[in-house]
């Protein structure tokens, strides 16, 4: 039999409001869980110093307290930024910090995408090589704009690289509601009124609907992506995929929306 890694994006769908927020909590975790037994520590969380991220740190850290984890920082992160990474790395000295420090001038007002290449995409990269990454966990949600609804929890896009969307499902509401029942430290960018964090010239308050309207706004990039989550990070694989869909996942348990302790026990 054939095991399907990805969920359908009409199952996604449905999951997204089907779900209560301590369901989608609780399968994050069993995500998670098969990814740090599946891969060790070479499951390693992408930390972008956002919301989301934060509540995937949280979790992974609650799963695996050993989680090794990167950040990628620019030059054009704001100060608050720069200090609540800081403090970040202070508390896990187990995140680990990457950036380019080529001089690239203001680019981001000629070409962003090349600008993002340069300043975050290059620098994921770096990361997931030195860091011997085989599964990376992002703090992706498919609620959370337009180039984000086609995105599975587990994924093979990047072939020889598996990556990990635990809380994919949550909508921007719940991810809150982590924050606040879980007692975890965010950005205080987020008081001044910003829904998603970037760097300071492409970054905005916005009153639209959009959460990520703020990003690169009059650009042909508004709302849209630096370009991590939409090229590959990994030349040579280390990966055996179909290893992976033969043994590893019991196909209900992601297909289904319903992983159970008994599907974990039995992998
Ligand atoms: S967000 Fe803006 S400043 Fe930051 S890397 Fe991308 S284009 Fe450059």
């Amino acid at each position: 039999m054939s095991i399907e890694l990805e969920i359908e994006k009409d199952d996604l769908t449905e999951l997204v409001n089907k779900l209560h927020f301590g369901e989608k909590v609780e399968r994050a975790k069993k995500l998670l869980e098969w990814s740090f037994d599946k891969f060790g520590d070479k499951s390693v969380v992408a930390n972008s110093l956002g919301k989301d991220s934060m509540v995937v740190w949280d979790l992974a850290v609650k799963v695996n307290p050993d989680v090794r984890g990167f950040i990628v920082t620019t030059k054009y992160k704001p100060a608050e930024t720069i200090t609540f990474m800081n403090d970040l790395v202070d508390e896990y000295p187990s995140l680990k910090v990457f950036k380019s420090d080529q001089d690239i001038g203001p680019l981001y007002e000629t070409d962003p995408d090349k600008c993002c290449q340069i300043l975050k995409v290059e620098p994921v990269i770096q990361a997931v090589h030195e860091m011997n990454v085989e599964c990376w966990i992002t703090g992706l949600r498919c609620t959370e704009g337009r180039t984000r609804t086609d995105y599975k929890e587990i994924e093979k896009r990047d072939h020889d690289l598996i990556k990990l969307n635990p809380i994919l499902l949550f909508k921007e509401r719940e991810i809150w509601q982590y924050l606040a029942q879980y007692q975890v430290k965010v950005n205080p960018l987020y008081a001044e009124g910003y829904r998603s964090l970037g760097c300071s010239p492409c970054t905005v308050i916005t009153t639209d609907d959009n959460e990520r309207a703020g990003r690169w706004l009059n650009t042909s990039k508004c709302g849209g992506e630096c370009g991590i989550h939409t090229q590959p990070l990994k030349a040579v694989t280390n990966v055996d995929v179909d290893a992976i869909k033969e043994e590893d996942i019991h196909p209900e348990a992601v297909t289904a929306g319903e992983i159970s302790e008994s599907d974990i026990e039995d992998r």
